[in-house]
């Protein structure tokens, strides 16, 4: 197995460009908390890496005009503790809170937890109700964004080319969003989610987006019980009708699944929670 460790973009897009002459025999390494178990795993996937942990532009938090930029390789426990993020995109540094175990954290990252494209991947669903985009660029330095809900095609494969990589997240700064996020996991699996909630409400137009993970391939939006929230309404009647819309978009989405009779009633228990934040978040202003 070869390592290459580039320092810089530039080196980094060269490694790429020189890779496209044997397609598929590279692979990208950041934390290594999910290939690095992989190629334990079955040893047959064997792969050059190209290790990302040197290249700086690929790290760190920064705040642009009207968005926060996350550079691929920042790990969960920089997410979680960072005071932007907690203020203005809660839901995400909740979600960041809650991965796996501190290990898990320090070395995991947000580039590959969305290159991975597990349906458990949990910062997605939040990006999703943040309304993110992803900044990827190729072994040209040719930029592509495209919303974060569209990255992943089919559970573990993404639409990035061989010679794409993950730049950054781009998260547009509302002032008044409220924003949250729920899951439910196994401890057996160090809580590696079964499903999650994420919400985030606009305040001055009570708009809201709820995105469902581990649903499928990509955060499933929820619009049904949107529309509820959307009610500003918290008698309840209308909890009863937002929970209902919740069971109902996970009947929708996974027909048939042996998860189904598990997940359409989890779905009620995370819904509540939200309920509750959303409602002592907006009703008490
Ligand atoms: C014990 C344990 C518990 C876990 N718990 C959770 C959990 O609770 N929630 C959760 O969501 N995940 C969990 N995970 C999964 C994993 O930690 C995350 O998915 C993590 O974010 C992966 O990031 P990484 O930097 O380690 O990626 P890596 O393992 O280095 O890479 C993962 C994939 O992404 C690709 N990649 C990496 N960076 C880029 C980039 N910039 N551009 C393009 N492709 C890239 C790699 O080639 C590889 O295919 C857990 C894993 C373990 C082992």
């Amino acid at each position: 197995m070869r390592v290459d460790a580039p320092s810089s973009l530039p080196e980094l897009r060269q490694l790429l460009k020189a890779a496209l002459s044997a397609p598929g025999k590279s692979r990208l390494l950041a934390g290594g908390t999910d290939l690095l178990v992989r190629l334990h795993a079955s040893p047959e996937l064997s792969a050059d890496l190209i290790d990302l942990s040197g290249v700086d532009e690929l790290k760190g938090i920064t705040i642009r005009d009207t968005f926060l930029e996350i550079g691929a390789c920042t790990t969960f426990s920089e997410m979680e503790r960072h005071p932007v993020i907690r203020e203005r995109c809660a839901a995400l540094a909740r979600a960041a809170s809650l991965v796996g175990s501190p290990q898990i954290r320090n070395l995991g990252t947000i580039g590959g937890n969305l290159a991975n494209a597990s349906p458990a991947a949990d910062s997605l669903p939040p990006l999703c109700a943040l309304d993110a985009t992803i900044l990827a660029e190729n072994s040209e330095g040719e930029e592509m964004t495209l919303p974060a809900g569209e990255l992943a095609t089919v559970p573990g494969k993404t639409c990035l080319r061989q010679d794409q990589y993950i730049r950054a997240v781009r998260i547009p700064l509302h002032r008044n969003t409220f924003s949250f996020f729920v899951k439910t996991g196994s401890r057996k699996a160090v809580a590696i989610s079964k499903l999650s909630l994420s919400l985030a409400f606009r305040r001055t137009d009570a708009q809201a987006r709820i995105f469902a993970g581990s649903l499928g391939a990509s955060g499933v939006r929820m619009r049904a019980a949107e529309e509820a929230l959307e009610r500003r309404d918290w008698t309840a009647q209308n909890r009863a009708a937002f929970l209902d819309a919740l069971s109902a978009s996970v009947e929708e989405n996974i027909p048939g699944r042996a998860s189904l009779p598990f997940k359409r009633l989890a779905v009620r228990g995370l819904g509540d929670d939200l309920w509750t934040a959303v409602k002592e978040a907006i009703s008490g202003e």
